[in-house]
Formats: structure tokens, sequence, C-alpha cells
């Protein structure tokens, strides 16, 4: 059995509610690291996909584009386009597949390719490419969520904002890896997918 709009919908759902909840910790983070606007920026389009999804889209790849484009026109900062292309690239790959683990594997391929960041960068390439594979084989937890997220703590920035601190942005959670892991945890909680 493969993914089903009402799955999506719930992950979006549940995925929204965990940034509203936490729009404040995320925006902290980023200004240890960066202009503080990240769960602001998350929340803003989140909130709009949520809205956006009621109108029930018809197949997958719809829904897939639908939270996409929602996202790129809403979020803004860096990690706007780049939820949106992951997105998009979900919706793409959505026409030839509905596993999961493919969908994500082509969204963060996407990441990788349309912001330039590989991992150790200390962005959330480095959560996307630790619980992608255990998404592919069924393995993803809770643990292995919260321990990629605190893994990019020690790292020092090459892309995005905190890298204009260089060396000072060690000590401090990357922002986009932490509401990454959000998506993660949505996903996880999701019934049937
Ligand atoms: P901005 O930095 O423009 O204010 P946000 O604060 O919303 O945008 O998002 C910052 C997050 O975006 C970072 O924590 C990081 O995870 C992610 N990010 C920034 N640049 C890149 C990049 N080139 N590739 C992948 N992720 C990136
Ligand atoms: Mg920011
Ligand atoms: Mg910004």
């Amino acid at each position: 059995m493969g993914l089903t709009v009402k799955n999506v919908i719930e992950w979006m759902n549940n995925f929204s509610a965990k940034i509203e909840q936490n729009k404040q910790f995320l925006s902290d983070l980023d200004t240890a690291i960066g202009d503080g606007d990240h769960g602001f920026n998350m929340s803003r389009g989140m909130t709009a996909v949520s809205q956006k999804l009621s109108t029930e889209p018809k197949t997958i790849t719809d829904a897939f584009k639908q939270i996409a484009m929602t996202l790129i026109s809403t979020v803004g900062g860096a990690s706007g386009p780049l939820y949106g292309t992951a997105f998009l690239e979900m919706a793409k790959k959505s026409s030839t597949s509905s596993d999961i683990g493919d969908l994500l594997a082509a969204a963060l391929t996407g990441i990788k390719k349309r912001g330039g960041a590989e991992p150790g960068d200390k962005t959330m390439v480095d959560v996307w490419t630790a619980l992608v594979p255990e998404v592919k084989t069924n393995k993803l937890t809770q643990e292995k969520i919260a321990s990629a997220v605190e893994a990019t703590k020690d790292l020092v920035a090459k892309k995005g904002r905190a890298s204009y601190l260089g060396e000072r942005s060690k000590g401090h959670v990357d922002p986009g890896s932490q509401s990454s892991g959000y998506l993660f945890e949505a996903l996880l909680e999701t019934e049937g997918i």
C-alpha cells in the first residue's frame, strides 16, 4: 500500500501543529546563529498549507504541488525555496511511486541541488541525510530523529546565514534541522504511512 491523499493531509496537519507549538523555540534557535525568523517563517507557511489542503486535492501529486507552491510563496528566506523544492520533487516522483521513502529520497536530492549543501555543512541536509534511509527501511524512530537533530549542534556551518559566524556557529542546533526533525516526527505519527 502506498501513500494516500488522506495520509498526506494528516502528515501536513501534524507537522503544522508541531511548528505552531514550537515556533518561538525555532526562532530562538535561529536568533543564536541566524536572524531569528525561522519559526515565524515556517508557521506562516504551514498555516497556509493546512488552509490550502482543506480543499482536498484529488491526487497525492496535486497535494504535493499545492504544498510546494504554498511554501514557496509564503515562507520566504532560505528555508521557503528549500522546503518548496523538497515537496516539488515529491510531487514529481509521486507520478511513478507512492513509496514515502522514494519520495523523500527525491526531495533530499532536490534540496542538495537547490542549496548546494552537503552533509556536515550544518543545514537541514544533515537531518534529511540521516533519516531518509531510516524511512526507506522502515526503521525511523523518535530517538533517531532526536539524535540526528542534536548532531547538528557540534558542526560548524558552511552554508546559509549561520556560516557567517564560522566557528561561533558551533554549540547551537541548526534551526532548519530542528524543523525538519518535526517533519519526520509528524511522519512517524501519521497513521498508515
Ligand atoms: P533565513 O536564513 O533566510 O532567515 P530561515 O531562517 O527560514 O531562512 O531558514 C534557515 C535554515 O535554512 C537553516 O537553519 C538551514 O537548515 C537551512 N538552510 C540555509 N541555507 C541552506 C542551504 N544552502 N542548503 C540547505 N539548507 C539551508
Ligand atoms: Mg532565519
Ligand atoms: Mg530570514
